[in-house]
């Protein structure tokens, strides 16, 4: 689960698009009976099913607009991965409700993590919105949207054991036209304590594997060049039909085998399930990428312990040191908490410590947040000051960005394959794009016939702590 994101000098990253306003869209608006707009916060898996939704609502008449006074539908989809994330929702919705009064059909909804959790408070206490619908109800939407458009309230979130959404077609949002995210399954049965993931998106399944390479291979044909899989735990990916078994291995191969010219990535890791089968079909294939998410939230085996993370800090060293054994080069990225019940000082510095170990290439840092319902909640008491989980936060940052300075550095000199994504936002004589192992590149284009979704060597002369500089080779 990625939440949060620290970079230095770029707060908001494309794999974890905290708060960030999503609005479309590659279509045109005016072809369709009635317009939607949505925003997504959160995790990728948000924006994911964004997707899926929009293309619920294609199917029912909706064209998407940027322009949310416009809209007859409104939608938030909604993360509860910290109390923040809920009070830029709440904001959000106080806002709409003013354009709500100059447009008096338009219809509110709620959709994702937040649903199940504040249902009652967003329908009857504030009577912010219409619709309230749960991660795996969207298939309802249509019913939910007539409920309301007859003055009901469209409301359901019940979740699922089964649903997957494998057989519809996602509407890309937003897109570049060269990476998307596929999901590949939903849910996680691993109830990490701090976590409120399991309660509000239910049960771990598995999505059709045959309808996941499908979708790929869909997205090659039509010119996207990378493929992010997602799930909360992708390594616990586990698909069967009759005699056909198909783990997480076997997927990324499969993935793999569609084109060379096809990244694949894929997100997130539990360090628990990642086998020695995935590093090796990783390294293997050179169109997957050298790039591992691999949360480790903390340094301290007792704090580990009390998280519920099932590994200890000896354990998650090895695992890393398992990873730089197959794969020398991989990169890794992490998420750290700070401040969890009854971390001691000591605790502390042995996170620090470990960060200063494995060298991250990047980290997603955040102080701990509870959140109602989830087993820390229940159990331990929240008892660490704010000011202390604020400068231990500050401590780990500083060894971060220390970590980052010289990941980044260390690529100067080196010649990095970069897919290029777009056109710098800065400069329009130059390309942006990532190295296999997911930095930032960018270089001047230099009249040449390259363009998004060409890939390019690029030779890096330059780094900061979240972007690297280059030339074309
Ligand atoms: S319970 Fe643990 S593994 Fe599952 S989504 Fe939450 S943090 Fe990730």
């Amino acid at each position: 689960m990625q939440d949060v994101l620290y970079r230095p000098d770029e707060k908001v990253h494309d794999e974890a698009r905290q708060g960030e306003a999503f609005a479309p869209f590659a279509s045109d608006p005016n072809q369709y009976r009635k317009k939607f707009y949505i925003e997504s916060y959160g995790c990728q898996m948000n924006f994911s099913d964004s997707e899926i939704v929009a293309s619920i609502l294609q199917g029912e008449g909706f064209g998407a607009t940027r322009n949310v006074e416009e809209a007859d539908l409104v939608l938030l989809n909604t993360c509860s991965i910290r109390e923040k994330a809920e009070q830029t929702v709440r904001h959000r919705l106080m806002h709409i409700k003013g354009y709500k009064k100059h447009r008096p059909g338009m219809l509110v909804g709620v959709l994702g993590c937040m649903a199940e959790r504040l249902k009652a408070k967003f329908l009857e206490e504030e009577k912010l919105v219409d619709l309230v619908i749960g991660p795996d109800a969207y298939r309802t939407l249509p019913e939910l949207i007539q409920e309301a458009e007859s003055g009901q309230k469209g409301v359901n979130v019940l979740l699922s054991r089964e649903e997957t959404y494998a057989d519809i077609a996602p509407v890309r949002l937003d897109t570049n036209g060269v990476s998307a995210f596929v999901s590949i399954m939903r849910g996680c049965n691993n109830m990490c304590s701090f976590c409120v993931v399991p309660f509000t998106r239910g049960r771990e399944r598995s999505r059709e594997v045959h309808s996941i390479v499908a979708e790929c291979q869909n997205l090659f044909d039509s010119g996207y060049r990378e493929v992010t899989l997602l799930g909360q735990n992708v390594d616990s990916y586990h698909w069967y039909a009759g005699d056909e078994t198909v783990d997480f291995a076997g997927l990324l191969e499969r993935v793999a085998l569609i084109s060379p010219l096809l990244r694949v990535r894929f997100s997130t890791s539990h360090p628990k399930d990642i086998t020695d089968a995935v590093l090796h079909t990783m390294a293997r294939y050179d169109n997957i990428c050298k790039y591992l998410h691999l949360p480790v939230q903390s340094g301290n085996t007792r704090v580990l312990q009390l998280m519920n993370r099932t590994y200890t800090r000896e354990w998650y060293l090895n695992k890393v040191r398992r990873i730089r054994e197959i794969m020398p080069g991989c990169a890794l990225s992490t998420d750290v908490i700070t401040g969890f019940c009854t971390e001691t000082e000591a605790e502390h510095q042995d996170t620090l410590n470990l960060m200063r170990e494995v060298g991250y290439d990047l980290a997603y840092m955040f102080s701990y947040s509870e959140r109602p319902g989830t087993l820390a909640a229940r159990r331990f008491a929240d008892d660490i000051p704010e000011d202390v989980k604020q400068r231990r936060l500050e401590e780990i940052i500083v060894i971060q960005n220390e970590n980052s300075r010289q990941r980044y550095q260390a690529q100067i000199g080196k010649v990095v394959t970069v897919l290029i994504e777009n056109t710098s936002k800065r400069r329009a004589d130059e390309w942006t794009g990532r190295s296999d192992d997911n930095k930032r590149v960018v270089f001047a284009k230099n009249e040449t016939d390259l363009k998004p979704g060409s890939y390019a060597q690029v030779r890096i002369t330059d780094a900061t702590q979240a972007t690297l500089r280059g030339v074309l080779v």
